[in-house]
């Protein structure tokens, strides 16, 4: 076996902690930077990052020892710095800012879940972190330790869930569920094994990234216990791929844990195809899979972190055939309102007829592929599982023009816009004249 061979640092203010206070997650929790002065003895500090720093109610600072480590205190534009450090453009307000933008309080049956898609729901755990990103999507609870949630949310979540059979899949989110009281996180999980309709649990940490210490051997066989239990970190540039997280990742591994990856486009850190296509290769070297890149969402204080849209189908395009094919993520645009995660790529279709499809690869060679004259459709009344589809109703969306259920969505307020002309000429109008025949609403099909 190839060990990969990954640096690992340490500031010089450190040199003389002892390994095993270094080591270990709580000294480095309780040892964790948040002031202008703890910040300048490590890092030399910029003036923007001053008057940040002495600004009363900036969203919550707090840096690991071992995490500020990875900065090169000389840099003012070091890509691991300006994840964590922040500088006075975060006062700045944009167009489009808002303080929940993906909706999510809108989405919550109760405090802290999050129910959007059909058969899966967030759940939050905790607003608190091993350290704080400056983009968080999140920065209107997160960081507050009065905002976090109660046994009694945590009550009501978990009713939610097992009173909601389609929910096959929670994602435990926050904040960072990995910093919760080691009890109190076992509880939880021992809670929501105990509801048959679960099939996977899945985890959301930058623990590993921020402090791969508490990645332990005691840990791992706690969550062990819980499977199928997924994880997914969150690495956002090459620099944070050290000895220390290829050590935690392997130890998630071998405890049977597959584990993902999702980072945040952001400019001025990893807006640029080459420093993605490293971040991928590094992660697959470690064992963990690209899972999402999403666009910055439009919270506050992080105007200076976005990209245009156009910036993650260029590295998407950078990525797709130019490397393994495993280690290129989804590019996704968490819509705005509230309507999840959509994903954005290049195009590779690039004409087609009824029987041929015209396709572009990722070097521009354009090929055809021949379909099938012939092609038996998939029989549903033959199939077991469209019999008993598993899910309950609500899946229609474009699917459901494709099955035939519906003709065309329309917007809201469709009908009234285009009810135009005389009421008198309108009541001459009928309704069955633009429903294809034999559709009819759908009605008469399942009649047989
Ligand atoms: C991201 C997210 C999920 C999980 O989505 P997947 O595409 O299955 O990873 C579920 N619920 C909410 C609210 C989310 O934001």
């Amino acid at each position: 076996m190839s060990t990969p061979q990954f640096p690992s640092r340490r500031a010089e203010l450190y040199r003389n902690v002892p390994d095993d206070q270094w080591n270990d997650w709580r000294w480095q929790l309780s040892h964790r930077l948040n002031s202008l002065e703890e910040i300048g003895q490590v890092l030399e500090l910029s003036e923007s990052e001053k008057k940040a720093l002495s600004q009363k109610g900036l969203f919550r600072v707090d840096v690991t020892p071992y995490f500020i480590s990875l900065i090169n205190p000389m840099d003012p534009n070091d890509p691991v710095r300006r994840q964590v450090i922040p500088t006075d453009r975060e006062l700045s307000a944009f167009t489009g800012m808002m303080e929940d933008s993906l909706a999510e309080d809108a989405h919550s049956p109760v405090p802290g879940l999050v129910h959007r898609y059909p058969d899966r729901a967030l759940m939050l755990v905790t607003t608190q972190c091993a350290s704080y990103c400056r983009y968080c999507t999140r920065g209107r609870i997160v960081g507050d330790p009065s905002a976090t949630f109660s046994r009694e949310e945590m009550d009501a979540q978990i009713a939610y869930l097992e009173k909601t059979p389609q929910i096959r899949d929670v994602l435990l989110s926050g904040g960072d569920p990995l910093v919760l009281a080691p009890k109190l996180l076992e509880e939880l999980l021992t809670r929501l094994r105990a509801i048959p309709h679960i099939e996977i649990v899945r985890i959301g940490s930058r623990v590993p990234v921020f402090m791969p210490m508490r990645i332990t051997e005691e840990l791992c066989q706690m969550l062990a216990q819980f499977h199928p239990l997924w994880l997914n970190i969150h690495v956002n540039h090459p620099n944070e791929i050290t000895a220390e997280l290829a050590q935690a990742t392997d130890r998630l591994l071998r405890a049977g844990i597959p584990l993902g990856n999702q980072s945040v486009l952001l400019a001025g850190i990893n807006d640029c195809v080459n420093i993605q296509r490293k971040l991928v290769q590094d992660l697959v070297r470690i064992r963990v899979r690209p899972y999402y890149l999403y666009i910055c969402d439009l919270v506050e204080g992080v105007g200076h972190f976005r990209t245009p849209v156009s910036k993650g189908i260029e590295i998407i395009e950078g990525l797709r055939g130019h490397t393994s094919g495993f280690a290129v993520p989804t590019f996704v645009v968490d819509a705005p309102g509230g309507g999840g995660k959509i994903p954005v790529m290049p195009n590779y279709v690039i004409s087609s007829s009824d029987h041929k499809v015209v396709l572009r690869n990722y070097e521009g060679f354009i090929s055809t592929y021949e379909e099938p004259q012939d092609y038996q459709s998939h029989d549903p009344s033959t199939c077991a599982y469209c019999q008993h589809p598993r899910v309950e109703g609500g899946q229609t969306g474009v699917l459901g023009l494709l099955e035939g259920k519906q003709m065309s969505i329309k917007p809201q307020g469709f009908d009234q816009l285009h009810m135009r002309g005389e009421e008198a000429h309108r009541l001459r109008l009928d309704d069955n004249k633009w429903k294809p025949l034999g559709i009819g609403g759908g009605e008469e099909e399942k009649k047989e």
